[in-house]
């Protein structure tokens, strides 16, 4: 082999690489809680798979199994049976991914800085460089000029773009979320929607995102899966073809499409919590 032939060969490798990071990979994925008569199957069989820089959103009643799949994945739980890869490789806790939980986990006593300063430590980020990188995380998630107040200062709304934050300060290619605008008013829910599907456009990190909300689902979704009562298992698989981009949110939120894809999502949903 030329030595040019070896830089083309390790270019594409570092490019498949490339292509993977925070790609996520499901075979036959089944999950149980407790053990013998007590057993009780939350999810499975699954199989899928997230292509790096999707933003999938899984939808499915309560109870289906959204958070035990999501926890599969970010490596809090391992599969009773068959296997979870991310980037190709197991998921390991805290590690793997950047989680947002429905209540955003903070230390309510510290102030919105010292929360950030504790996910880029963690995060191994490098002291001198923390001024920079927190003035863009809160910039990120539109929380300028709040660094000194305290969790229990700010509103529900803030506290989840802290959360959104910390999840994002470790520059994981993976971000899960857990419901985490389930419990905010509708008008701050909207606007945290716009600033999430912003975020994974400029980020390009591959999101998985839970929800109830066939609404929710179809506004920030590159992708829905659409799972069944518990067991929980793929009832639908279902491309969104909406512009991403550069759009107005209220346009895309009142046209024709949106509205059809809504019906689609929420008649899904409602026939898979049914069968
Ligand atoms: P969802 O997030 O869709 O509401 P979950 O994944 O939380 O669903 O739960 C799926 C099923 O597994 C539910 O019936 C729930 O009661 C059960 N379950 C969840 N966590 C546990 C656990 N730690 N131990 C036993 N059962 C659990
Ligand atoms: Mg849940």
């Amino acid at each position: 082999m030329s030595s040019s032939e070896i830089t083309a060969a390790t270019e594409s490798v570092a490019a498949v690489d490339a292509v993977r990071a925070g790609a996520v990979r499901l075979d036959q994925v089944t999950h149980r809680y407790g053990r013998g008569g007590e057993a009780f199957t939350a999810v499975g069989p699954v199989d899928l798979t997230v292509p790096s820089g999707e933003f999938l959103v899984l939808v499915g009643a309560s109870g289906c199994g959204k958070s035990t799949l999501l926890r599969l994945i970010a490596g809090f739980e391992r599969p009773t049976r068959g296997s979870v890869r991310v980037s190709g490789t197991e998921p390991r806790p805290g590690d793997t991914a950047g989680v947002v939980f429905q209540t955003p986990r903070l230390f309510p006593w510290r102030t919105v800085r010292g929360n950030i300063d504790l996910a880029l430590r963690y995060a191994g980020v490098d002291r001198a460089q923390w001024p920079q990188r927190r003035a863009e995380l809160l910039a990120r998630v539109g929380l300028e000029g709040t660094e000194k107040r305290r969790i229990w200062e700010i509103s529900g709304g803030q506290q989840q773009r802290v959360a959104i934050a910390r999840a994002l300060a470790a520059e994981n290619p993976l971000i899960l979320l857990d419901e985490p605008f389930a419990a905010l008013d509708a008008l701050t829910r909207e606007r945290l929607q716009e600033d999430v599907r912003l975020v994974a456009e400029r980020t390009g990190r591959t999101t998985v995102f839970v929800t109830h909300s066939a609404d929710e689902a179809v506004f920030l979704g590159s992708r829905i899966v659409v799972l069944t009562k518990s067991p929980g298992t793929v009832a639908l698989d279902l491309p969104i073809t909406l512009p991403r981009g550069d759009i107005d949110a209220e346009e895309l939120r009142s046209s024709r499409e949106f509205a059809e894809l809504r019906a689609q999502v929420s008649h899904a949903v409602k026939s898979a919590a049914a069968a």
